[in-house]
């Protein structure tokens, strides 16, 4: 019996176009992370981590097993705070406030945040994690890795696999970083809070 599904994205196919193309939502949710569900379903057996939740599994795996679980949780995070695109889209509330104390302006957040994106070597993820003191950090995590494994709380990420702009805007990691703030659910990410 399988543990994990699929998710469903809350979003039709083409919904975030043009910054992310039905193609590569196609490839990107139906292809990518279909893989990590089935490759998870069929390591998790015998491993002594059946009927754990995914965050758990991420905390106390590692190898194969935290490499597609920890790809699961991530992308889930992902597409679950997208929406389709608005112009002028930004935090509202108490993130907003925090984000404005902490980093001086959204503005300056989001170049911080394009940055870490764009210099992370390799494949993996930038997150806006909420730490144990309160305070919010952009770190960077190489291929599957998750800031829960730190001990801080994740609310936002950009995938920076290739896989996840490869179509769209080819070599150009910084454009696709740039074009991602028309499509986050900042609702969802403050939920995450
Ligand atoms: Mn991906």
């Amino acid at each position: 019996m399988n543990q994990f599904e699929l998710i469903q994205l809350p979003f039709e196919p083409n919904a975030l176009e043009p910054v992310i193309s039905q193609k590569t939502i196609e490839l990107h949710h139906g292809k990518h992370l279909q893989t990590y569900v089935n490759n998870l379903n069929n390591l998790l057996p015998g491993s002594g981590l059946e009927g754990l939740s995914l965050e758990e599994i991420v905390k106390r795996s590692s190898g194969g097993i935290f490499n597609n679980a920890g790809q699961i949780l991530n992308h889930n995070m992902y597409f679950q705070a997208l929406r389709n695109p608005t112009e002028n889209n930004a935090p509202q509330g108490k993130l907003k406030s925090m984000i404005e104390s902490q980093f001086g302006s959204f503005e300056a957040f989001q170049k911080e945040f394009q940055q870490k994106g764009a210099t992370l070597f390799g494949s993996g993820w930038v997150w806006l994690s909420l730490a144990q003191d309160g305070q919010l950090v952009i770190t960077q995590e190489s291929n599957a890795g998750n800031p829960l494994t730190s001990g801080l709380t994740p609310l936002l990420t950009f995938d920076v696999w290739e896989h996840a702009y490869y179509v769209d805007f080819q070599n150009r990691r910084p454009d696709y970083l740039s074009a991602m703030w028309k499509i986050v659910a900042w609702d969802v990410v403050e939920q995450r809070l």
